[in-house]
């Protein structure tokens, strides 16, 4: 199969629809995004990695941190993470609240973002925050073999400005002692994964683990055990895409992950990692042409993990 073709084939289909979506517009920084950036990477177990469009451009990858937070969470404290979040898609918003005073205080999963923020807890553990950021960092560009992999401090701030949704999220589940960490600390943190700026080309790189059984095939780093590799994969295929995840499911087939600066990050496991970006949203607040370049892809390449 020529996936280099595959790749370029797909951005070229989709490349009139460029702009299509609502680019998030809650701070500044994304609102100002050029809508018709428009970019795909697809890496695989033998350290190729094909690129199409703005693939090299780095853009603030959002809640797609939370996949590389939950595992270094897991490595530090394993399944006793789940005591305090679930594994349930949650059928809400990404920001929703309704629901965790029904739980008593337990968000649904890792991905919607009160479960994020008690991964986030969880990954500062006992540490100073810097300290535990500074490990994501140092993963991230190891994976992703990019030391100029930074966080960009204006998103960051800017989502500390505009956190009070989140906040919330955090005081409320501190209400039910279900937080280790003080919240502005927690959020500190939070804020700061949000704003991670990668490109294509290093997301897909820095996710092939999670398609060779948490292990990089390129640096031989053993990112996570191929358990729970497997564990990862099926929150990302069940919980992902918020309240969009069955239908990801349904039109794609991959595992993925959304993040509201419009970059999804797709795994097919013993395939590829694929990242894709293109600032426009849909409803759920993932990327439209995202989600059609993946529909496109797994159709070409037949690599729908339902077969
Ligand atoms: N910074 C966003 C928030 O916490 C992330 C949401 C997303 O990427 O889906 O609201």
């Amino acid at each position: 199969m020529d996936l280099a073709a595959i790749i370029h084939e797909t951005w070229a289909e989709l490349a009139a629809r460029r702009g299509a979506g609502q680019v998030a517009d809650y701070i500044p920084a994304l609102a100002r995004v050029d809508p018709t950036k428009f970019g795909i990477a697809l890496a695989t177990p033998d350290g190729q990695t094909h690129c199409a469009g703005d693939a090299a451009e780095p853009f603030s990858i959002q809640s797609i941190s939370k996949v590389f937070v939950l595992a270094l969470a897991l490595d530090r404290h394993g399944p006793k993470l789940f005591e305090r979040v679930g594994r349930e898609p949650s059928g809400d918003p990404f920001n929703s609240i309704v629901q965790l005073e029904r739980d008593h205080g337990i968000p649904r999963n890792p991905f919607i973002n009160a479960g994020a923020i008690v991964t986030t807890d969880h990954l500062i553990d006992d540490r100073p925050v810097d300290e535990a950021i500074a490990e994501l960092l140092a993963l991230l560009r190891t994976i992703a073999r990019d030391d100029t992999i930074m966080i960009d401090g204006e998103v960051a701030m800017s989502e500390s400005t505009a956190g009070d949704r989140n906040r919330s999220l955090a005081y409320f589940m501190a209400s039910f002692d279900v937080l280790n960490n003080a919240v502005p600390d927690i959020l500190n943190g939070y804020f700061r994964q949000c704003a991670l700026a990668l490109s294509c080309r290093n997301l897909a790189e820095a996710g092939l683990f999670l398609a060779c059984d948490g292990t990089d095939p390129v640096t031989g780093q053993t990112v996570v055990s191929s358990e729970r590799c497997r564990r990862i994969n099926a929150l990302m295929l069940t919980c992902g895409h918020y309240d969009n995840s069955g239908q990801f499911a349904y039109e794609v087939g991959f595992c993925g992950k959304s993040g509201v600066g419009g970059g999804i990050l797709a795994v097919v496991p013993n395939r590829a990692s694929i990242a894709v970006w293109s600032p426009g949203l849909g409803d759920a607040g993932t990327s439209l042409l995202g989600s059609a370049a993946l529909r496109l892809i797994a159709e070409k390449t037949g690599w729908s993990i339902f077969g």
